[in-house]
């Protein structure tokens, strides 16, 4: 906790202070973000950083696995995701929406993992359900992997189909419809810093090259 007191103070005097101004727009006009960011919760992935952007730019939304529950017309099934995601996308008006897999991530090692393994912390094995899909995608379709290439794969996967979930929310059909959202399915190698994007056209993530 020293290291996060020290922190906000250092913060203060340096960071806030150099862009005060932006805050005081932020403060006085409220958020604009151009994008919404739905990521892992995985403490080496920070959606700023990575992206370089600045307060008020990105919109986010982090769980473990960075899974979004399909829209349900019976909430609370993954109230707290479906809330950010029509938020962001009726309210806000955010032009973008990158989904963020990661290297390495926990969420999708433990999908491999008997259920029971997380006997004792029950809201872990009923979260992970919605990475059945992917690995089902995974099994069906790359059968001989060694298991460091399975978890990347994996995470990749993971991404496309939380992106076809995130597709069936009305308010992300009728923005996409109307030609003011897009939605992209990145991965963050975080050994090489390096950030992947799926193409469509040649259905690969992909280095992202500077516009
Ligand atoms: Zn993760």
């Amino acid at each position: 906790m020293q290291k996060l007191i020290a922190g906000i103070h250092h913060f203060r005097k340096e960071y806030w202070s150099a862009n005060r101004e932006l805050y005081r727009r932020l403060a006085e006009h409220g958020q604009f973000p151009e994008a919404l960011f739905i990521t892992c919760s995985d403490a080496r992935v920070t959606p700023m950083a990575i992206t370089h952007t600045q307060p008020g730019d990105l919109f986010v939304v982090r769980n473990m696995g960075n899974f979004i529950p399909p829209f349900s017309e019976n909430p609370p099934e993954g109230t707290g995701v479906a809330a950010s995601v029509e938020y962001a996308v009726e309210h806000l008006k955010v032009r973008d929406i990158v989904v963020c897999g990661h290297s390495d991530c926990g969420a999708m090692k433990a999908l491999y993992k008997e259920r029971d393994h997380f006997a004792a912390t029950p809201h872990i094995g009923p979260w992970l359900r919605h990475g059945d899909r992917t690995m089902k995608v995974v099994k069906a379709n790359y059968p001989e992997l060694s298991r460091e290439e399975r978890y990347g794969i994996t995470a990749k996967e993971n991404v496309l189909l939380q992106i076809e979930n995130l597709r069936t929310y009305p308010v992300v059909q009728k923005a996409a419809r109307e030609g003011r959202l897009h939605v992209h399915a990145w991965y963050f190698e975080i050994g090489t810093g390096r950030v992947l994007r799926y193409s469509p056209e040649r259905e690969q993530f992909e280095p992202i090259r500077e516009e």
